[in-house]
């Protein structure tokens, strides 16, 4: 619980001056829910660099290394519960202050947690989506389609980011790669992976709301990626304010009217109860 000095004032008084806000969220606000981030507070890889959009699509190998390990690491996104930050924002919303939630994280919780307004910048990992017949399944119909498999059991796997694991080679070597079930075509989860497009709409409505909203709030995420990059400039160039959360460096850092280190769990509650209170 680590509320820096002041912080809950400073949020509250930016609430204040902006009563409707796009928020935009990422890898940090999982952290409490046992998702790991890719990067540490510098913005540099934590871990090995996640598979790239193009490797998936155009290498069998890669795709066999991302499923033996997805299958290992979807468990732990699926079971992940929101925490305290989730469910502020989804009270937030609920006190009108939120035009939209934008999130580049995949794993859902914002709507678990009660969040509507939600933009899943960057897909879900709940679905899967055939790039032969387009039909879509459900992340945990591929889980059974691969159950019983070798890597399932390994037990050397640790975590990282979306469901993903490190795992030794040869559970990967030893895996049998899921297809669609209606044509047998090749499959993928329905997210953009790094290197990957954001479909225009989706970027399109994401960029409406932040005309639309007074400001925008960016928290837990280094924004090192451009596709969520872009919302802070399109901000600062319709001169919205921008308030940061995130413990460590950011790339938004220099056009944000507002920096806070402190945790995004603890603080949020705090800011979103004070005002339950007023209401
Ligand atoms: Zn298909």
């Amino acid at each position: 619980m680590n509320i820096h000095p002041n912080d809950i004032e400073r949020l509250d008084e930016f609430l204040h001056a902006c009563p409707r806000l796009v928020v935009l969220t990422g890898a940090g606000i999982s952290l409490a829910s046992g998702i790991p981030t890719y990067r540490d507070q510098q913005g540099q890889w934590q871990h090995s660099e996640p598979i790239k959009h193009q490797e998936f699509l155009q290498e069998p190998a890669r795709r066999q290394r991302y499923w033996a390990r997805s299958l290992r690491g979807w468990p732990g996104v699926r079971d992940a519960q929101p925490n305290i930050a989730h469910h502020a924002l989804a009270t937030l919303e609920q006190q009108g202050s939120v035009e939209a939630l934008i999130t580049q994280n995949v794993d859902r919780l914002h709507q678990r947690a009660g969040s509507r307004k939600v933009i899943d910048l960057h897909g879900r990992l709940d679905r899967v989506r055939c790039l032969e017949c387009g039909a879509m399944h459900s992340r945990e119909a591929i889980q059974k389609q691969m159950s019983g498999q070798k890597s399932q059991q390994c037990t050397q796997s640790s975590p990282r980011p979306d469901g993903d694991v490190e795992l030794p080679e040869q559970y990967i070597a030893a895996m049998r790669v899921p297809s669609c079930s209606d044509c047998k075509g090749v499959i993928m989860p329905d997210v953009v992976f790094f290197g990957g497009t954001v479909p225009k709409p989706r970027v399109e409505s994401c960029m409406d709301a932040v005309a639309r909203a007074d400001g925008l709030l960016v928290i837990g995420s280094s924004l090192q990626v451009f596709s969520g990059f872009r919302f802070c400039r399109r901000a600062a160039e319709l001169g919205k304010p921008i308030a940061i959360i995130n413990p460590g460096t950011t790339r938004a850092d220099d056009i944000a009217q507002l920096k806070l280190k402190s945790d995004c769990g603890p603080l949020l509650e705090k800011v979103a109860s004070q005002r339950a209170a007023l209401c």
